[in-house]
């Protein structure tokens, strides 16, 4: 779904970890671990949801470091 994301200042697609974890090839685990360092956007509330657009800016930042597992977004 699209939202607006405050970090971006741009609608941005949200989608939740498990949901991105199906798509971008990421595990869950690696993505809550992104979150919990901050490197993703993410909205705080009863149901997380994280900002496609900052885990393909991670995956532009860390391509070189390759400290996850490739990121097929
Ligand atoms: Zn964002």
């Amino acid at each position: 779904m699209t939202e607006y994301c405050p970090v971006c200042e741009a609608l941005t697609e949200i989608v939740t970890p498990e949901a991105l974890a199906m798509v971008s090839g990421v595990s869950e685990r690696s993505i809550f671990r992104l979150i919990e360092a901050g490197e993703v956007h993410f909205t705080d509330g009863p149901t997380v949801y994280v900002c496609v657009n900052s885990l393909k800016e991670f995956k532009r930042r860390s391509n070189r470091r390759r400290i996850l597992e490739e990121i097929k977004l």
